[in-house]
């Protein structure tokens, strides 16, 4: 017996949302209404709230947000899409720590290329650079 398909994912509904990055959403919690907690549009007022209540409207965030490279900001997005569906019981709590500690090495990286970055530049700055 060959199916071409998984069994458990015919009937599951798709969230008609659009994802920041333009893909379609992919969230495994979907409402009868056809959209996932994050794309609701019945529910802007309390994402706006728990936005509030994160500080996402507080413009140091927003600016240290901002200057986030692009590849964080996709891992960002990332997490918080599987904290929502591990709260919601979508995500398995094996597979998000999976994801956070994945996401810690790309931070990892991201960081000592930063740091990197930094010295080298102190070091013209003090006559030292031996790295160009
Ligand atoms: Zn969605």
């Amino acid at each position: 017996m060959t199916a071409p398909h998984p069994p458990t994912q015919g009937h599951a509904p798709a969230c008609s949302g659009v994802n920041r990055n333009g893909a379609p959403c992919r969230s495994a919690i979907v409402a009868k209404n056809g959209w996932c907690l994050q794309h609701d549009p019945d529910r802007a007022g309390e994402r706006a709230a728990a936005y509030r209540a994160g500080g996402y409207g507080r413009s140091n965030v927003r600016r240290s947000l901002k200057a986030l490279p692009v590849g964080l900001m996709t891992v960002l997005d990332l997490l918080h899409q599987a904290l929502r569906e591990v709260h919601d019981g979508g995500l398995e709590p094996g597979r998000a720590s999976a994801m956070a500690r994945l996401a810690s090495a790309i931070v990892q990286v991201h960081t000592a290329g930063e740091f990197g970055e930094r010295l080298a530049a102190i070091e013209r700055q003090i006559g030292i650079g031996g790295r160009g």
